[in-house]
């Protein structure tokens, strides 16, 4: 009997009419001194690649009912590590080694909190390949203009996200609503930002900044307690219009503004 998926996990398989599998292993290139984290392995399409290609590769699947299959289709396989449970539950701290590579077809669903959970771990990871809904994705590496939100100032400052490519829906079984888009994160090994400022005040200023995406960036900074005569004066010094909005400044420029309205 073949295997009923389920929506609550995002399940919507990669079936690899066009060759997406090998366009995934040749961007991201698994090498044989690498372990692997993949998130979500499903029936273990991408799995059974980076078997080949890799030191090791340690999947978290939430689903007991592909617990058997992947055991009974990977039985002989050494270097596959089963961690049975939820990747926001799974003490990531016992699977991680140094330098891992993510590598993974995630479910859509958890989409930021996973990202947020990568990133956390960032002293064991090195580099982040993610299949994720092509708008997230687009959101995520966003450079400029109303695509970008906290969740890409949060890739920023941690790391470099580029968008690869796009995977159209017609390549899942079941097939999705929506396409979807393959991203990497190459975390910024040399903490260029984290040296510059604490993680802490920075995200207090971008989350205050984005805290109403229709009003501007002098309402928006009023919400912190500074008076608004305050934040234009702050404003004009970095040379921001008061009219400007959260999403047309660059991460530079917000650290530049936290560390001046902090007065460092
Ligand atoms: N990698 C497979 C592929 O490409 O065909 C499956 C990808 S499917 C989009 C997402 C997978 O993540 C499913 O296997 C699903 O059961 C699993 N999953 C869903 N929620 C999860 C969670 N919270 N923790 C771990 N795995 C989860």
């Amino acid at each position: 009997m073949s295997f009923k998926h389920k929506k609550k996990y995002g399940q919507n398989f990669l079936t690899d009419q066009n060759n997406i599998l090998d366009m995934i292993i040749e961007v991201s290139n698994p090498c044989e001194n690498e372990e692997i984290l993949e998130i979500g392995p499903g029936e273990g399409a991408l799995t059974e690649l980076l078997l080949k290609k890799s030191k090791r590769v340690n999947c978290v699947e939430i689903d007991t009912d592909l617990e058997k299959l992947l055991k009974a289709k990977f039985e002989n396989e050494k270097k596959f590590n089963l961690i049975m449970g939820d990747i926001l539950e799974v003490d990531l701290n016992e699977v991680l080694v140094s330098n891992t590579k993510v590598i993974a077809n995630i479910p859509y669903y958890i989409t930021s909190p996973i990202v947020n959970k990568l990133i956390s771990h960032r002293d064991k990871i090195n580099e982040i390949y993610l299949m994720v809904q092509k708008e997230v994705g687009e959101r995520i590496c966003a450079t400029s203009g109303k695509e970008r939100s906290i969740l890409t100032l949060a890739v920023e400052f941690f790391g470099k996200g580029e968008y690869l490519f796009t995977i159209p829906k017609e390549s899942f079984t079941p097939i999705p609503k929506v396409d979807s888009g393959f991203i990497s994160i190459k975390l910024h090994k040399d903490k260029k930002y984290e040296n510059e400022i604490s993680e802490e005040l920075f995200f207090k200023y971008v989350k205050a900044s984005f805290s109403n995406k229709r009003k501007n960036i002098v309402n928006n900074l009023s919400t912190l307690h500074f008076s608004k005569d305050f934040i234009k004066e702050k404003l004009e010094i970095l040379g921001i219009s008061p009219n400007e909005r959260a999403e047309n400044i660059t991460i530079d420029k917000f650290i530049e503004l936290a560390n001046l309205f902090e007065n460092k």
